[in-house]
């Protein structure tokens, strides 16, 4: 083997050490971004699918060894494919509990706000649903991306 050769399988050696996961999250990201041209899929999918190649890529490394912005990013990652109870645990973030709570829990008890209308004359009932998506997030149990329901009154989350 020359040595111009060798130098070259080292080089290789280098570049794949780490940035080949960027690498792949930009290639998933060309595949997805297809795929959506062609099912009109969410751009959440996306999020998804990227955030479930970088969690996946970084399971090779020791969780030590991992900078803080990687560790920063890798939180994010888990709360994007679901695991929002492995990102509180990693972040200590209120809001990663709040959220692994509300897709465990069901709807609260306050009532829908019924209010009467004239309608042509004639009195009619509307209801007025006492909650509000908050957000879209990624159901772990169901495999699909749910709202995340809060409620006017009680301010309680859940997931629908
Ligand atoms: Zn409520």
């Amino acid at each position: 083997m020359s040595a111009y050769k060798n130098q070259q399988m080292i080089k290789d050696m280098g570049d794949n050490a780490l940035p080949k996961v960027v690498f792949d999250v930009q290639k998933n990201d060309a595949e997805q971004l297809a795929l959506k041209k062609r099912s009109g899929n969410l751009p959440s999918n996306i999020e998804y699918q990227r955030a479930l190649a970088y969690v996946t890529a970084m399971c090779e490394i020791p969780r030590e060894d991992f900078t803080q912005g990687q560790m920063e990013r890798y939180i994010r990652a888990l709360a994007d494919i679901g695991d929002y109870g492995q990102a509180y645990e990693l972040s200590g973030e209120a809001t990663y509990k709040e959220i692994d709570d509300a897709l465990r829990s069901g709807k609260c008890k306050c009532k829908d706000v019924t209010t009467t209308i004239l309608e042509n004359g004639r009195p009619k009932t509307v209801t007025h649903p006492n909650a509000f998506v908050k957000k879209q997030v990624f159901d772990l149990m169901k495999q699909a991306h749910v709202n995340l329901m809060c409620c006017n009154k009680c301010l309680k989350l859940y997931a629908a």
